[in-house]
């Protein structure tokens, strides 16, 4: 039991009779209170196409296909107004901070940013978003996307993404990764790339990222997502590949909700789940944070901007039932985004920002196992949303 004080934006004081002398705002006697949830690794330029979209094989080239037709249609006011939806539906959901990848290509130039972009100031008052110029067509396979990458970052994305593994070989694969750094050395940015989303063992992209990492002095700068092929390579090599991980300080992006879907889709009888090494990288102390990654797209026809949703299709994907690993579960949608974006101001702390949310249930267990909603969250202090949920059982008199 415990009394958190909140002072403007901040956490100022914490723990059991903090509070004496304060008039209570908020009793949460019975209840849970958590920082909000932080979505990582998401699409907001995609989410919400689907019903727009010619169906398809199911995996992840079938998707990027697909796309393009529709991506070649965007415009800036319907990138702006589907990225807004889910951007408050996640706060709705108890996330306030998200951080989205964007396209960055010839077939779309900027529009996806900058829809994001205008999303996000209209939305500056429920929650943060950065964005992440991402390369998804290939850097050398798209002639003309290097230049959009440095346009994108010119015009306000955050972080320089990267997808290796799309390039046509070994070689091309390794200046995608070296351009991509370079982006991120000339502009003082972090970099988020999404790394060997195959089930394919032979594809063999972190390596080139830890030793880029590693090279350059990029230390805790780096975020991997989804990294399934890992989970195909033989062992001693994996474990060579997350040692290097740990050590260049790379966070990884388990997206267990989509790579569920979109991997395996070649096998018979026993079918992969297609998510990366998440108890290994778990065991060996390599940040592992959950994404929902797709709302609606292409790639996945579910998705609400859950984070509790994600953590729960999470667990089950990555074995996650003792309560060690439930609580594993919890720290991949708060702490470890949070180590990823390297934010210094979150968590139940004092001086962290007041990004709060009450749910009804006494513990996380009981919130991951029914799921409800948050009743209030709080951006900087401020209440942005709240949620009530009637439900009567008739039992006959
Ligand atoms: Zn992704």
């Amino acid at each position: 039991m415990a009394d958190i004080v909140v002072d403007g934006e901040r956490i100022v004081r914490l723990g059991p009779g903090a509070g004496a002398g304060v008039a209570p705002a908020v009793d949460c006697t019975g209840k849970l209170v958590l920082p909000a949830y932080i979505d990582g690794h998401v699409h907001l330029d995609k989410v919400l196409i689907r019903d727009e979209l010619r169906e398809h094989d199911g995996t992840l080239s079938g998707a990027i296909g697909a796309i393009h037709e529709r991506k070649r249609r965007y415009t800036l006011d319907d990138v702006r107004g589907r990225a807004r939806e889910v951007i408050e539906e996640s706060v709705r959901s108890g996330t306030t901070r998200l951080r989205s990848h964007v396209d960055v290509d010839t077939i779309g130039g900027l529009r996806p940013l900058e829809g994001v972009l205008a999303a996000a100031a209209e939305c500056d008052d429920i929650a943060v978003v950065q964005t992440i110029a991402f390369p998804q067509e290939g850097l050398l396979r798209d002639p003309g996307a290097y230049d959009l990458m440095e346009a994108a970052l010119e015009t306000g994305a955050h972080v320089v993404g990267g997808m290796p593994h799309w390039e046509v070989d070994e070689d091309a694969q390794r200046e995608h990764v070296r351009l991509c750094f370079e982006l991120a050395d000339r502009f003082d940015r972090d970099v988020d790339m999404h790394v060997d989303e195959t089930d394919d063992g032979g594809v063999r992209t972190l390596e080139m990222v830890a030793d880029e990492a590693l090279r350059r002095g990029f230390i805790g700068r780096v975020c991997a997502g989804h990294v399934c092929s890992l989970a195909a390579a033989d062992h001693e090599y994996a474990d060579r590949v997350i040692a290097k991980c740990r050590r260049a300080g790379i966070s990884i992006a388990a997206n267990p909700v989509t790579n569920l879907v979109l991997q395996g889709r070649g096998d018979r009888g026993l079918i992969r789940r297609g998510t990366t090494r998440i108890a290994e990288m778990r065991a060996a102390g390599v940040n592992v944070l959950f994404g929902q990654d797709c709302v609606k797209d292409g790639f996945y026809p579910f998705g609400r901007g859950s984070m509790l949703e994600v953590a729960l299709i999470s667990a089950h994907a990555a074995h996650l039932t003792t309560r060690s690993d439930l609580a594993f579960a919890l720290t991949a949608v708060t702490d470890a985004p949070a180590r990823a974006m390297r934010l210094t101001d979150y968590g139940l702390a004092v001086g962290a920002r007041a990004d709060l949310q009450l749910l009804p249930v006494p513990s996380w267990e009981e919130a991951i196992r029914v799921q409800p909603l948050p009743e209030k969250v709080w951006f900087k202090g401020r209440l942005v949303a709240e949620n009530s949920v009637r439900s009567e059982l008739h039992r006959r008199s």
